[in-house]
């Protein structure tokens, strides 16, 4: 009887999972299908640069899963029933069938957590949002940024690199770029100087209004464009179905990154959190590229007989581009903690250059890539 994998979700972790476990299944009677809300392949972690106006690779699904007999299925997926093992699509062929579902989501921006996000701000959690972005800052004359995180980071710098007569600003509730060293946070803010971005740290933002932003403290700061890039949320297709999820609806899966509840199902990549160390994994290209290639492993294993093995990857670094020719690379620990060793400059830029590449040769061969 032919084994039917379905792998929801065609980002990082995704198209991984479903490569790796092809090519592993070859010949062994089993039938992978991939469903996908579009038929690209869209590089989330240069999305940044697609909203400054740069122009960004085409990868049509279709030439990335060539020769590899896996199924593409172009549709959204709307519901998923564990007890019959099927999965609801809102385009034909508008159900399938699985004896292993792959559960790669990945994530989206989370629009609720301030008043004001949905109607006045601008996002860059998918393609389509970076592009409309873009076409704001074509003609605009300043733009702030909300989120001292790694992505609120990336777009400043971006956005200041790439318009140099644009005024950015950046706003964080907290430190900006908290999880790094202090080596690595002096020289964000040696950047940020050099690029002119008006900084604002621990100033927590209360409501996005047509005009700029209302301030936890009461202050007003006006503001032509907001970006907001100050949080992710995950699909809630999970916990709709009743698959264990943590307080953000992100799969909980054991260490072979099967859920905790339904063990036919893995989850990977942003929409799954996998325990490491006592924290839950990272929403990051660095985790939902090697989560992929472990639960293709896995699923092999699972259905060659065997016990699927233990998703084996440690955190090494985080490569924060701060436009084309800056950067910070913070070396870290294996539970992602920040050692004091940091690369800056255009070593680190042209590091996370390589390592943004090397994530699409693996996306094209996940047969030799070892997590
Ligand atoms: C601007 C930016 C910069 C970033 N930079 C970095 C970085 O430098 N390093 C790093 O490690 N991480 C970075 N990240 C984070 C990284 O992009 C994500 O963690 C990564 O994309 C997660 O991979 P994934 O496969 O889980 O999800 P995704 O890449 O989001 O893929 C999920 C896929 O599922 C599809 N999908 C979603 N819902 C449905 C549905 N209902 N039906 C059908 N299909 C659906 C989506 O269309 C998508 O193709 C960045 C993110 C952003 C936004």
């Amino acid at each position: 009887m032919t084994d039917r994998i379905v792998v929801l979700g065609a980002g990082y972790a995704g198209l991984g999972a479903a490569k790796r476990a092809a090519r592993r299944l070859r010949g062994a009677g089993a039938r992978v299908t991939l469903v996908n809300a579009a038929d690209r392949f869209v590089e989330r972690i240069r999305l940044h640069q697609l909203a400054a106006g740069q122009r960004l690779p085409d990868l049509p699904l279709a030439g990335l899963l060539d020769g590899t007999g896996i199924e593409l299925v172009v549709a959204r997926v709307t519901g998923i029933d564990p007890g019959s093992r099927t999965v609801r699509l809102d385009a034909p062929p508008y159900e399938l069938s699985y004896d292993v579902l792959v559960y790669a989501l990945g994530s989206a921006a989370e629009l609720d957590s301030v008043p004001g996000v949905r109607e006045h701000a601008y996002t860059l959690a998918t393609a389509d949002e970076a592009v409309r972005l873009g076409a704001r800052l074509a003609g605009a004359g300043e733009v702030t940024v909300i989120g001292g995180g790694l992505t609120g980071i990336e777009a400043a710098t971006e956005f200041a690199f790439t318009r140099p007569g644009l005024r950015v600003s950046l706003v964080s509730g907290g430190l900006i770029g908290k999880g790094l060293s202090a080596r690595a946070r002096r020289h964000l803010h040696r950047a940020f100087r050099r690029m002119g971005i008006a900084v604002r740290e621990r100033t927590p933002v209360a409501k996005i209004g047509p005009n700029g932003l209302l301030l936890a403290d009461g202050d007003e700061l006006p503001a032509e464009t907001v970006v907001w890039a100050a949080g992710f949320r995950v699909p809630g297709l999970a916990a709709a179905a009743g698959l264990a999820t943590d307080r953000h609806g992100r799969m909980l899966v054991d260490r072979s990154l099967r859920s905790v509840s339904h063990p036919e199902v893995f989850g990977i990549g942003d929409a799954a959190a996998a325990d490491r160390s006592g924290r839950a994994t990272r929403m990051a290209c660095q985790t939902g590229l090697p989560m992929g290639i472990c639960a293709g492993d896995a699923v092999a294993d699972l259905l060659g007989g065997r016990e699927p093995r233990r998703a084996r990857f440690r955190y090494v670094w985080q490569n924060i581009s701060l436009g084309r020719h800056d950067g910070v690379t913070q070396f870290t620990r294996p539970d992602d903690s920040p050692l004091d060793a940091v690369l800056t400059g255009r070593t680190s830029a042209a590091f996370k250059e390589r390592i943004a590449r090397g994530t699409v040769w693996a996306m094209r061969h996940p047969g030799p890539y070892r997590p």
